[in-house]
């Protein structure tokens, strides 16, 4: 089989359905891919699975991680594996330094694991290629939660948007369609400007506290303590706050719960509500990626 990636050996541990979803393009593209634990596939040219880890990596040239990566304990995200899997000190060790380490969020455990063995840690979910792609999910999931949770259709619904980078805009451009009122807080003078484009309702976040009071959905994309128990205070009791902010959220939660405001931390929406469009755009993403990787672009 002839393609970009011929030849190319790739470990791949854990994941889901959006792995299983890149596997099949790896394989597609000629990469010779050796797996442990999941995703499981007949037999297949290029496709090898292993039960064990270590023999998983061995020769490999390039090292695939899930999306979520490794939790604080070295747990691997396998959730259909039935054994569980571990990034212990024997598996890294096997793994040489240099070796590009491709992973949707490293959080510090792999960071400093990468750091120490000298890998090269490749995080995929902040890249904005991916970020833009993945907005789409996101923003979907977001409506859905809110038309689940709320007794008022978003057609009419006074909806803030806070932040208006990569998932804000595209949430805002989604409110809008459905005819939700749209209003955007965001702190940079042109993204201010391009919401006034669109001809949504325009919030710097020092006049938030005025208006506030008004939203009866609030989505918050903002990495950073935005919704403090001041501003909280200021919400009408009905509202519904929905944080898709990477943890801890950009809300008060605890406030929020003491305010008796309902607010929700949203993660990891693309893969639960979209996993094959999110493993569709790993398939799109991380072909190019790895040959960058290994210089053979
Ligand atoms: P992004 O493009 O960087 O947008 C973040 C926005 O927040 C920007 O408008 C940024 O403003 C603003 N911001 C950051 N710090 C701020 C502060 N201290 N005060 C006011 N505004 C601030 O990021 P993104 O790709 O949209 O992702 C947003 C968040 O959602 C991230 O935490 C990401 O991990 C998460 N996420 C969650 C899901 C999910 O399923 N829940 C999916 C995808 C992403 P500037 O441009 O001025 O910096």
């Amino acid at each position: 089989m002839g393609g970009r990636l011929t030849g190319i050996r790739v470990a791949l541990l854990g994941g889901d359905a959006r792995e299983a979803i890149l596997l099949e393009e790896l394989l597609r593209q000629g990469a010779l891919v050796q797996v442990a634990g999941v995703p499981v596939l007949p037999a297949r040219e290029g496709y090898t699975w292993y039960d064990d880890p270590l023999a998983a990596v061995r020769g490999a040239q390039v090292f695939i991680l899930p999306v979520p990566g490794v939790n604080s304990e070295g747990r691997i995200y396998a959730p259909q594996s039935e054994q569980p899997l571990y990034l212990n000190q024997e598996l890294a060790a096997a793994i040489p330094g240099g070796t590009p380490v491709l992973v949707g969020v490293a959080r510090p455990f792999l960071q400093e694991m990468a750091a120490t063995r000298g890998w090269r840690l490749v995080e995929t979910a902040d890249m904005d290629e991916m970020a833009i792609l993945n907005s789409i999910p996101t923003a979907e999931g977001a409506l859905m939660l809110a038309m689940q949770e709320l007794p008022i259709t978003l057609h009419g619904s006074q909806a803030f948007v806070l932040g208006l980078g990569r998932t804000g805009f595209t949430l805002a451009r989604l409110l809008a369609g459905v005819g939700a009122l749209v209003t955007v807080v965001d702190r940079g003078a042109a993204d201010r400007a391009r919401a006034l484009v669109e001809g949504w309702r325009v919030v710097a976040f020092t006049d938030l506290a005025g208006v506030i009071g008004q939203a009866q959905v609030i989505f918050n994309t903002v990495p950073d303590l935005v919704l403090t128990a001041a501003l909280l205070a200021a919400t009408s009791p009905e509202v519904l706050i929905i944080d898709l902010a990477s943890a801890p959220g950009g809300t008060d939660f605890e406030a929020a719960m003491t305010l008796q405001r309902r607010a929700m931390l949203a993660p990891g929406l693309p893969g639960k509500v979209a996993p094959r469009t999110a493993g569709l755009i790993l398939a799109r993403i991380y072909p190019t990626l790895i040959l960058d990787c290994l210089e053979r672009l």
